[in-house]
């Protein structure tokens, strides 16, 4: 992990309210993993407090690159961050997706700006069978990430109102992929609205289909410290609680107590 001053190469917007940030980062770029992330001091001084955290959405050579949406202060902040701007991030953070032991599919499940650490992810599972699931509210929230454009994922949208691709939530594109798959081996990542993960922990649950989930929780320090982001584990964890930010933010899904979720 990395305490580091880093120049922002571009802060462009891709979609309503989200934007693509880049920042030059070569030790970042190094050694970050999928589904890790960055915590990021917004600007100098105390106003906002805290870091706020980020998944790495990919890496191209020393460039990190970081998707966010604007929700809040912090990100609307962000908004005016310009090329040649410093910032001081924290990472890489977190453990990141599991892979290694993995065969067979892999369908990657985005809720809007979840779809951000699965492009990550995306980008190191080159030549495997992958399908890319994003859901979105609209048409006007979907967006391409540039660097996966074009690699031969195969990618599916749906969006709430059916003004891109499917109708309803993008649980109902997984249920299709799922039934299409039958018993050939499958994998589930995903990353969105707890909803949504709610949603397809058990989807996956019920059809024996390890899936993992990364868990954006309010968090406030990133390094363990704080507890903020603790989550309730299930009953096969040794722990009650898991935290976000040292025990994730991936989760494999069983380790997660969705009644409380
Ligand atoms: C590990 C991790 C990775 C993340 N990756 C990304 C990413 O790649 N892109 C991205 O856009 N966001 C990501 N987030 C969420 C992001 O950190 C928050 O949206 C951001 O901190 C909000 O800051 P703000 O100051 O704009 O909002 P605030 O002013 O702090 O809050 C505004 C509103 O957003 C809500 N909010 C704040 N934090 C979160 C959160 N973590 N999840 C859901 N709602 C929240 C608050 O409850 C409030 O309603 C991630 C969070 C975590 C924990």
């Amino acid at each position: 992990m990395f305490e580091e001053r880093l120049k922002v190469l571009f802060n462009k917007k891709i979609a309503s309210d989200t934007y693509c940030l880049g920042l030059e980062a070569p030790k970042i770029a190094g050694t970050a993993k999928p589904g890790q992330f960055v915590m990021v001091r917004i600007r100098p001084g105390y106003d906002p407090l805290l870091r706020r955290p980020f998944s790495v959405a990919g890496v191209t050579g020393d460039t990190v690159h970081i998707l966010y949406r604007v929700v809040g202060k912090g990100t609307a902040i962000m908004v005016d961050i310009h090329e040649g701007h410093v910032l001081d991030v924290l990472g890489p953070l977190g453990k990141g997706f599991v892979t290694d032991k993995q065969g067979g599919k892999c369908l990657l499940v985005g809720g809007g700006i979840g779809v951000a650490p699965l492009y990550f992810l995306a980008s190191t599972l080159e030549g495997k069978d992958v399908e890319f699931l994003m859901g979105f509210r609209t048409s006007q929230d979907f967006f391409v990430y540039e660097p996966l454009a074009g690699k031969g994922f195969r990618v599916s949208v749906a969006t709430d109102d059916g003004s891109k691709g499917y109708t309803g939530p993008v649980t109902g594109l997984l249920e299709t992929s799922l039934e299409r798959t039958e018993a050939a081996p499958v994998s589930v990542f995903a990353c969105g609205p707890k909803a949504m993960l709610r949603r397809i922990a058990a989807l996956c649950k019920s059809s024996k289909i390890p899936c993992q989930v990364s868990l954006e929780t309010t968090m406030g320090c990133g390094l363990g410290a704080c507890l903020g982001c603790a989550v309730q584990a299930s009953f096969r964890e040794r722990e009650r609680y898991l935290y976000a930010c040292k025990d994730g933010p991936v989760f494999f899904a069983e380790s997660i107590d969705w009644s409380v979720f």
